[in-house]
């Protein structure tokens, strides 16, 4: 059913060299099908806690000292990053870290790292994401750092899609990116959600451009949720519209 959790966070404390507290009792959940987004401004710890879920806090000196993270009901807290993907759970990260020396069609055929079902299914895969990014299809053979930054975004997204994920936590997919081009990423992560049933975990400073994509929506500050809601609820509600949409 729709409403069947696939990543639940329940309290979760982060605290960077020992001393710094970021996430002061985080809890959310990415139910299957769904694409939610995670809000807030600049330092609010959505990264932070994108990275406490894929277990990439290590190389940062941060650490979860309290709280849990479950995948299907499994904690995944101690998973590196290959046996996440293996359970179907891939992040893309902030800044897009496309392999600039690579093609981009080399770039998403890393991607595929981790399969064993052979190079028939990593093909048709292939097909799949350049029928969902055409202009990956159309700049294939580019070294991927001579591309632009939506491209680049998109390359990202398209490497996360050949690991074949069930849920991808995506980081900040708007960053840098011109406004025509942030609607055509958003539009293309609505299909894969409703058309290849990827789940989205979403973190976007862009409030107006997340809840407008999004189902739900929670909201961040200072390491706190301080508001959650269906997204519709969340475009509504007047202290959002006031201090996240700037409009009253
Ligand atoms: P942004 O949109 O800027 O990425 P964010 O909501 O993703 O913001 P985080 O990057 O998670 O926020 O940062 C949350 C807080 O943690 C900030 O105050 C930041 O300065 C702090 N922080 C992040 N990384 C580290 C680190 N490695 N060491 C110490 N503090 C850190």
């Amino acid at each position: 059913t729709p409403t069947d959790t696939l990543l639940e966070v329940n309290n979760i404390e982060v605290i960077y060299n020992h001393v710094i507290l970021v996430l002061k009792g985080v809890s959310l959940s990415v139910p299957r099908g769904g694409i939610t987004a995670l809000l807030g401004g600049n330092g609010a710890g959505k990264t932070t806690t994108l990275k406490a879920i894929s277990n990439l806090l290590h190389s940062e000196r941060g650490e979860v000292t309290k709280g849990k993270i479950e995948y299907h009901g499994k904690p995944i807290q101690n998973l590196s990053p290959e046996a996440l993907v293996k359970r179907g759970v891939v992040q893309v990260m902030e800044g897009r870290h496309c392999f600039e020396h690579l093609s981009v069609e080399e770039n998403l055929m890393t991607g595929a790292y981790t399969r064993t079902d052979g190079a028939a299914n990593i093909k048709a895969d292939l097909e799949m994401v350049y029928s969902y990014f055409p202009r990956l299809r159309e700049r294939r053979k580019s070294q991927a750092g001579f591309t632009s930054g939506g491209e680049q975004q998109m390359c990202a997204i398209g490497r996360a899609l050949m690991s074949r994920p069930e849920t991808i936590l995506l980081d900040e997919p708007s960053m840098g990116i011109a406004p025509q081009l942030v609607e055509e990423i958003f539009t293309i992560v609505k299909n894969l959600n409703e058309n290849e049933g990827v789940s989205f975990l979403l973190a976007e400073q862009n409030t107006n451009v997340a809840l407008r994509y999004a189902h739900h929506g929670y909201i961040l500050e200072s390491g706190r949720v301080v508001m959650e809601g269906p997204a519709a609820e969340l475009r509504e509600n007047p202290d959002v519209k006031e201090f996240y949409l700037g409009m009253s």
